[in-house]
This record gives C-alpha cells, sequence and structure tokens, in this order.
C-alpha cells in the first residue's frame, strides 16, 4: 500500500497540472526543508529504562513558523509525520494564516504508559527538540492521542530550558496554562462553518443524517456540534468498534458509556458493528475522523454518503478521489475542513506574544469569518477549474506559498 506521503505527493502532481507553477518551485515543495528524528530516554515505573523514537518534520516556512501537532501513535513513523508536515503547510495557506508547515510525533502506544511515564516523555520530546522549535521558528500543537495536558507540560519544560515562559512555543494548551477559548472544540467548529457554508451548494438536506468515523477530539466534538444544530447522528465508532441508530444515537448518553467502558462498542441505545463497517452506513454526510488510509480503491465504492468532510488528515486516497468524483460524491478536502484547529491554535500564539486573552465569542466570530470565506473560494475555485475541491484547495494553497517563495 503506498504511504501516505506517496499519496501526498500523487494529490500534490494530480492538481499542480491544472495550473501553471514554476519547475523549480514544484522541486522545492515536495521536499521538507528538514527532518528530525531524536531518541528520548524514559526511566519506567519498573525502574527499567526505554527509549523512544520521536521526530519533527520541518517542511516549509515561507509563510512563518512551522506550524504543527505532534502524534503520539504506535504505528507513527517519519514517513507518515512527513505527509503531515506537507499537509500542514498547504492547510495553513488555504486559510490564509501566517504559518508554515510541521509536524511531530512519537511511536508509542500512549494508552499503556502511567501518568508519570507520558509527562516523562512529554518533557524528554521537548528536551531533545527545544533548540529546533520556539515561538518564530517551529510551534507545535495536539494530534492523534496528545492533550492540553501534554502540551502545558512541553511548554512548561521549554520555559525551564529557555526562560521563555510565554507559552507561545506550542498551542492547544489549557486555559490556565495559557491556552485560548474555543481551541478545544477548533477543529470540528471550524469543519462545521465549512459544511454551513456549503451545505446547499454541495446538494444536501436542511437536516442531514451524518455518520461519523473516530471519536476523539474532532469526532466526539463533531457529533456535539451536529446534534445540536438539528441535524442526526446516525452512526459513530472509535478503533474497537461501531453503533448505528437510524433514529439518531443519543450524544450526550454515549459519550457516558464510552467514558465508563472506553469503547462505544455495547452502547445500549444502539446496534453494535465492526467499527470499519461505519462507513458504508448510508448517509447525507460521512465525517472520517480518525486516521489516514480510510477510504481507499479498494473500498470506496461500498460508500452510501451524499458528501464526505474530512476532519481526518488524509482519510481518501487519490484514486477513491475518482471513483467518488465520478459518482457525485464531493469531498471536502482536510486542508480545509479540518484548519479550524490550526486557526484556532494560531489565535493562542496571537494571544500569548500579545498577553492577550479573547473571549470564546470573538474566537468563533474570526474563525467563522476565515472558514466561510475560504470554503466559498475552493467551491468557485472548483467550479472555474471543473474539478473536484481538493484540487481547487491544492491549487489555492499552493499559489500562495509559491507567491512567498518568490524573492
Ligand atoms: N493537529 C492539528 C492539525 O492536524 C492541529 C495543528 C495545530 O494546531 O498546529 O491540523
Amino acid at each position: 500500500m503506498p504511504t501516505p506521503f506517496e499519496h501526498a505527493m500523487n494529490q500534490l502532481a494530480r492538481a499542480t497540472k491544472l495550473c501553471s507553477f514554476t519547475a523549480d518551485f514544484l522541486e522545492r515543495i515536495a521536499h521538507p526543508n528538514r527532518q528530525i528524528r531524536v531518541s528520548i530516554p524514559v526511566k519506567m515505573d519498573n525502574g527499567s529504562l526505554r527509549v523512544f523514537e520521536g521526530y519533527r518534520v520541518q517542511f516549509n516556512n515561507a509563510r512563518g513558523p512551522y506550524k504543527g501537532g505532534i502524534r503520539y501513535h504506535q504505528d507513527t513513523d517519519i514517513e507518515e509525520v512527513k505527509a503531515l508536515a506537507f499537509w500542514m503547510a498547504l492547510k495553513c495557506a488555504v486559510v490564509g494564516i501566517p504559518m508554515g508547515g510541521g509536524k511531530g510525533g512519537v511511536t508509542v502506544n500512549p494508552k499503556e504508559l502511567s501518568k508519570r511515564e507520558l509527562e516523562a516523555l512529554s518533557r524528554g520530546w521537548m528536551r531533545a527538540l527545544y533548540e529546533v522549535v520556539g515561538p518564530q521558528k517551529d510551534v507545535p500543537a495536539p494530534d492523534v492521542n496528545t492533550t492540553p495536558e501534554i502540551m502545558a507540560w512541553m511548554a512548561n519544560e521549554y520555559g525551564k530550558l529557555t526562560g521563555d515562559m510565554s507559552g507561545a512555543v506550542i498551542t492547544g494548551k489549557p486555559l490556565e496554562s495559557g491556552g485560548s477559548a474555543g481551541r478545544g472544540t477548533a477543529t470540528a467548529q471550524g469543519g462545521y462553518y465549512v459544511f454551513e457554508a456549503l451545505r446547499e451548494k454541495l446538494g444536501l438536506p436542511e437536516s442531514c443524517r451524518v455518520v461519523i468515523q473516530g471519536f476523539g477530539n474532532a469526532g466526539e466534538h463533531a457529533a456535539d456540534i451536529w446534534t445540536k444544530a438539528g441535524h442526526k447522528i446516525i452512526a459513530a465508532s472509535d478503533s474497537k468498534a461501531a453503533v448505528v441508530n437510524e433514529d439518531g444515537l443519543d450524544i450526550a448518553v454515549l459519550y457516558e458509556h464510552k467514558k465508563a467502558t472506553g469503547s462505544v462498542g455495547g452502547f445500549a441505545g444502539a446496534q453494535t458493528i465492526e467499527s470499519s463497517e461505519v462507513l458504508y452506513v448510508p448517509c447525507d454526510l460521512l465525517v472520517p475522523a480518525a486516521l489516514e488510509n480510510q477510504i481507499r480503491a479498494d473500498n470506496a465504492s461500498r460508500i452510501q454518503a451524499k458528501v464526505i468532510l474530512e476532519l481526518a488528515n488524509g482519510p481518501t486516497t487519490p484514486e477513491a478521489d475518482d471513483q467518488l468524483f465520478e459518482k457525485g460524491i464531493h469531498v471536502v478536502p482536510d486542508i480545509l475542513a479540518n484548519a479550524g484547529g490550526v486557526t484556532v491554535s494560531t489565535f493562542e500564539w496571537e494571544q500569548n506574544l500579545k498577553g492577550e486573552s479573547w473571549s470564546e465569542a470573538d474566537v468563533f466570530e474570526k474563525l467563522k469569518a476565515i472558514m466561510v470565506r475560504e470554503a466559498q473560494a475552493i467551491f468557485d475555485r472548483a467550479k472555474a477549474l471543473n474539478t473536484d475541491l481538493r484540487r481547487a484547495a491544492f491549487v489555492i494553497a499552493l499559489e500562495r506559498i509559491q507567491s512567498a517563495m518568490q524573492p
């Protein structure tokens, strides 16, 4: 199976056929500026020493400091982090924030660590990398399996090592440690603003039947936001199981069930099915909010949604994109749909640098204006180029990066 970075480069090649970019730019943007691998030693609770592998890929900083989350996952590696860093560069350009693209990670299953081990690992990541990050250099944030608490440990470690206690080195911190109002729900909220702006244009009804793959930060908040806006969540999944109820899941009760048991599976208010089957439940809107490579050439034909809105990074492969486009299924691409997270991260960075604290209402008003404006621009560009939304988003982002790279 192609790696996420191969997919990313395939997406790049497909989009750049549509508009003219310089050969020099195309060569440059296919290579990260820097890829860093570090060893992070952690004293485990049983007294033994374990060394974890950590990464930071700094892809492109033509538009501003590198920006992007840190992923803790047993399957992550530098190839995956490289693809995610590339997508971050495009994502920041899509929403017009003054940031470049980077991403970090550690190969670890954090669920197997105690809280003390997790803190030691997180502080260790920062100790190994503090010289290459910084408020004007590279600003990390949460991603899969990393939390506000982890960001606070890292910010604190950075402060101890450099004396810079502004917190602007990392975003997604808890409110009491310099975080921004609205950051916790920003990815889902931004996705909702995009959905609202495009709903009618994409032929969706006023009240949609929604399926959500993944019940982490993005999926969990999406379920809540779409429900409160009058839509029905008919299926949801996590890595262990999926649950379906055609009449709509009671999301508040489902949260409690997941908290108590560790999975959505076995929820009394629904039928439990295999986790992977969630993608094939007929619906108006399918929201992948888990990992890459979920919708591929071998399963795209089974999708029965009218629109796919990608809250995950890289859930759909280029081959699947073609099949979906032919079937008239619109895909609202990750670099637009999930850009609310990094947008509010950038608001957090700005607040830290200026010593300000904005209200949630202010944050969401600014976020909405950006998401609606850029969703509209991408929709119009896709029409003008007679192409899909992903290629249009790529073209817009690449034009912005190319013009920032020109002397
Ligand atoms: N990890 C998130 C993403 O993939 C957020 C990155 C950030 O806030 O810098 O967009």
